[in-house]
């Protein structure tokens, strides 16, 4: 059995969680939690990072921050996971769903403006497989209209646009650690706060509306309830577990490249004789080597494909339904221009095995069972 996904221990996990739990603080926002903040904050220069219980909470906390509010709309890709619309619906907001790009799976950035109307206050970028959207041009466009952008790159820790960390280039940024991520603690998350202007408030809502976080410091005498918010810290023992990764960060990157780049080449031949396609990496965008998809001709080729990689014992799997045709994104969305991509693309999208020290015999086993299947 190959399966989909491990999710990755590098090996001081457990003793860390020992620390976390002698040091008599187990709750959020002790020693390990502020390790784990500061190691994002020096090593990819951002203003100020705040762990959450996952990136759906990131992205609650991203909209509140933004004060999004009933009737305001907020331009998503259709291609993406529940959580990066779901957060903004529960402010009240209207989603306007955009098409995607074939090449990367990333929402089209020249058809945002056209989605633009008055009451849109947003857009949420999605870096689909740890692949960074064409920033330069987004941000342009939020610029010109005034609009705030949130990076959901939780597929995206890591990867890097023109030499800048992904999940920094927006206003807000949103980080997973689920197990099925990069670097993980089974589940939690982070915000990363580039906007100077918005880091207090994002105490203030992570501390269920208070402003407790001043009181620690001392900036207050007394804290009380100042604003809305909820309870979005993770436990110490998650942020220690979390913290051994992000002391290997490199390895672990590093490992995830060199199978992202054996398939790559192993399957390089099926690619050429046209049975496969690949995802691009356009020249600006450095990846992590989260996910490598292949793309087959269609919904029929993948249906039969993924029912023989099952059969043969390997965990492949495809990704999302679209969310402008699902029911809730029917309810709470609308699709902004043609779905011309988005549906077609994401009915031949299939996602191979990857997760840390994957063996190479395993990659190799899985390589054969495709050239088997199409030849
Ligand atoms: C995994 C994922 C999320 C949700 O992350 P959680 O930490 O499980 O909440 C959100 N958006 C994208 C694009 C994801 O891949």
């Amino acid at each position: 059995m190959i399966p989909f996904n491990i999710p990755a221990v590098t090996g001081k996990e457990y003793d860390y969680i020992q620390q976390a739990a002698k040091n008599g603080h187990l709750s959020g926002d002790g020693e390990f939690t502020k390790k784990c903040s500061k190691w994002f904050e020096s090593n990819f220069g951002v203003e100020k990072v705040l762990l959450t219980t996952s990136c759906t909470h990131a992205l609650e906390m991203a909209a509140i921050l933004l004060d999004i509010q009933e009737g305001d709309e907020v331009i998503v890709p259709s291609y993406t996971f529940v959580s990066s619309a779901n957060a903004f619906v529960l402010r009240g907001a209207k989603i306007v769903f955009i098409d995607i790009r074939p090449d990367t799976m990333n929402m089209d950035e020249n058809l945002i403006e056209q989605a633009i109307t008055e009451k849109t206050k947003a857009i949420v970028v999605v870096h689909y497989a740890g692949v960074s959207c064409d920033m330069n041009k987004i941000m342009d466009i939020s610029k010109k209209y005034n609009l705030k952008v949130v990076e959901d790159a939780a597929q995206g820790v890591m990867s890097k646009y023109n030499q800048k960390y992904l999940g920094t280039i927006g206003h807000l940024g949103c980080y997973s650690f689920h197990e099925t991520k990069n670097y993980n603690c089974g589940e939690g998350g982070a915000l990363l706060i580039n906007d100077p202007e918005l880091v207090e408030r994002a105490e203030i809502i992570r501390e269920k509306g208070t402003d407790r976080s001043r009181f620690f410091r001392g900036q207050v005498d007394k804290y009380s309830w100042v604003d809305l918010g909820s309870s979005y810290l993770p436990s110490e023992l998650n942020a220690a577990f979390l913290y051994a990764q992000l002391e290997e960060a490199d390895t672990i990157n590093n490992d995830r490249l060199r199978i992202w780049n054996k398939y790559n080449n192993d399957l390089a031949k099926l690619k050429e004789e046209g049975y496969i396609e690949f995802g691009n990496v356009p020249n600006d965008c450095t990846h992590n080597g989260h996910m490598f998809y292949i793309k087959v001709k269609d919904l029929k080729v993948r249906t039969s494909l993924l029912d023989y990689l099952k059969s043969n014992e390997v965990g492949a799997v495809f990704h999302y339904v679209p969310l402008h045709s699902a029911k809730a994104g029917k309810k709470y969305g609308r699709m902004s221009g043609e779905d011309k991509y988005t549906t077609l693309e994401s009915e031949r999208l299939i996602r191979l095995p990857l997760y840390f020290r994957m063996e190479d015999s395993h990659i190799n086993e899985v390589v054969r069972l495709l050239f088997n299947f199409f030849e």
